[in-house]
């Protein structure tokens, strides 16, 4: 079997943006993202948000934060027992995922969770800052269990968590999959694919941006990604057929769920000054050191470039308090209009017993300064302060958008509509996380390290202020999920539980896209799952 990758972006390899852990975040909005934004988005005050997505060899791997975890067991046996798609549960996930790690033995980490042969290198982190030491005993504090093994499908607690890379402490990605291949695999990078051919409804390959048509010998598998996926569908006449008729694009396949079911973890902030003992990744703010980090880094020896974060908490919403979840839950018991298997679902989550097993809420220890109002500017008398971060995520929003194609010319980019804060739990949800973060950084012994709330600050503070806050801050976490879902046709389902688009032939999707429901994690390690499980797919149907 021969396999063709065809990517639009570059081979990022050698770009230390990409390879120096510590560079993380640095190529978002540069040659490598593919820079898509939202429409405006009325819940969060009509603002415009970023939709970063890598456009180079790895894709969004090249680009992440590498957060390497994992999600609850009952989420992944949903899909099989819930959702209809058989043999897709915890069992052969986790199994899969395991498949792409080689995690380094830490002894902030148990036994269970981590994989031991994959390409894919994960590590805990050398670098834990001083003032993280009092993370764990800070959550403790607040009643959630030290989780040592928050990897093997039980996540709530508070854990020391891996990354994604190599013991050398360079990022570990999807490239790192090609050492694993042979002279049957062909690169093509910098090349755009327009659309995908059909003879009648069997995929019989690609047409690239400058026309060269490119014929599949077996099968063509569509990788592009949640928000350019389903685009490249519809380009290709695969999806609702009213909007393809108005833009004039032969319908292959009626396929109205192409686009649908748009999911995204949101995300909201909080920053603090710390006091002066302690110093943070915002060291890297000034030149001279951030120059004698990089030569630290370079010449092997530990370095504020090697920085990732480790320290984390998943939570379900008692823990942040017992009136706060009762609350969320009425708000969605009584909500009639959530009928769909994936509304349902998320639903349960909120109430006995998968309340105590399906963390709702995750907070992030990142240090350094993360926020959406910007670091003082070297004019400020601030400009060298230092400070950490927390990063509250709300595990399963209920807002559900779209993102579909507004004109036949393939460079022009997908209307991406994800409907952020559309729900009334979404905008409570993170309206609550919002002051947990201020609970969780005033509680000993993390209260000790800091002296400033620089972010929000303490003029919020009424119900008022926090909703505003809320509605002006929540950013994305950059995890798009559900426009080719693997469902049933008739409940809005694109691929089947093989990955192939329903009703065609010779067509995957193997992505992100497919995931039906956000899960209470970071995506990636269930990205390389299903990719893993696809590839077992393949190699069986063609053999
Ligand atoms: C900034 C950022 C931070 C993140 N942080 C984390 C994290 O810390 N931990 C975690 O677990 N997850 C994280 N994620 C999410 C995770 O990286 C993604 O969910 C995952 O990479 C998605 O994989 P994918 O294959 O669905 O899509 P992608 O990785 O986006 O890959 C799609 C590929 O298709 C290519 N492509 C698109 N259209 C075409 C076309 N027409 N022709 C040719 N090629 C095309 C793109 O260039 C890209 O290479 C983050 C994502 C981002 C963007």
């Amino acid at each position: 079997m021969r396999v063709l990758v065809i990517e639009a972006g570059p081979d990022g390899r050698h770009d230390a943006g990409i390879v120096i852990p510590g560079r993380k975040g640095s190529t978002l909005g540069g040659q490598y993202d593919w820079n898509l934004t939202t429409v405006p988005q009325p819940g969060a005050n009509d603002r415009v948000f970023a939709q970063n997505r890598g456009k180079v060899l790895g894709g969004s791997s090249a680009l992440n934060l590498m957060t390497w975890d994992r999600t609850s067991i009952a989420e992944l046996d949903a899909w099989e027992q819930t959702l209809g798609n058989t043999g897709w549960n915890w069992s052969s996930l986790y199994a899969a995922m395991l498949k792409a790690e080689t995690f380094q033995p830490s002894s902030l980490y148990g036994e269970e969770g981590v994989g031991k042969t994959g390409p894919i290198g994960t590590l805990i982190n050398r670098i834990i800052p001083r003032h993280q030491r009092t993370w764990t005993p800070t959550l403790l504090n607040l009643g959630l269990a030290e989780n040592r093994e928050s990897l093997n499908g039980h996540p709530i607690g508070v854990s020391t968590q891996p990354s994604n890379v190599h013991p050398n402490y360079t990022r570990s990605y999807a490239p790192d999959y090609l050492r694993l291949a042979k002279a049957n695999l062909v690169l093509k990078l910098e090349t755009r694919v327009a659309k995908i051919n059909f003879a009648g409804t069997t995929a019989t390959g690609v047409t690239l941006e400058d026309g060269v048509i490119i014929t599949a010998c077996r099968e063509v598998i569509l990788s592009a990604g949640s928000l350019q996926s389903p685009a490249l569908l519809e380009l290709s006449g695969i999806g609702d057929a009213t909007l393809l008729s108005s833009l004039s694009i032969p319908v292959v396949k009626e396929l109205p769920a192409v686009g649908q079911n748009l999911q995204d973890h949101i995300r909201i902030q909080a920053s603090f000054q710390l006091q002066p003992e302690y110093h943070s990744f915002d060291a890297l703010k000034n030149t001279s050191r951030a120059a004698i980090e990089l030569s630290q880094y370079h010449a092997g020896n530990t370095s504020f470039y090697d920085y990732t974060a480790s320290g984390y908490a998943y939570v379900p919403w008692t823990t942040v308090s017992p009136a706060t979840a009762a609350r969320l839950e009425s708000l969605v018991q009584n909500d009639t209009s959530l009928t769909s298997p994936i509304d349902q679902l998320k639903r349960s989550y909120l109430s006995p017993p998968l309340s105590h097993t399906v963390p709702q809420v995750e907070v992030i220890f990142s240090d350094g300064y993360t926020g959406l109002q910007g670091y003082p500017p070297p004019t400020s008398p601030l400009h060298g302060m230092h400070t950490f971060t927390l990063i509250g995520v709300v595990q399963h929003p209920l807002s559900r958008g779209s993102v579909h194609i507004t004109s036949r010319n393939t460079s022009q980019p997908p209307a991406i509509d994800p409907h952020y804060l559309s729900h009334p739990y979404d905008l409570s949800a993170t309206t609550a996380l919002a002051r947990f973060l201020r609970t969780v950084a005033q509680t000993p012994p993390l209260r000790a390290t800091w002296h400033t709330e620089y972010e929000p600050g303490v003029a919020v503070h009424t119900d008022a202020h926090w909703e505003a806050y809320a509605r002006a801050n929540t950013l994305s976490i950059y995890h798009p999920v559900g426009t080719c879902a693997m469902l049933p046709v008739a409940d809005g389902g694109v691929v089947d539980t093989q990955l192939r688009v329903h009703g065609t032939r010779g067509l995957r999707v193997v992505d992100a896209s497919v995931i039906p429901l956000l899960p209470s994690a970071h995506l990636q390690t269930l990205v390389y799952g299903i990719a893993e499980r696809a590839a077992e797919m393949v190699v069986e149907a063609h053999q």
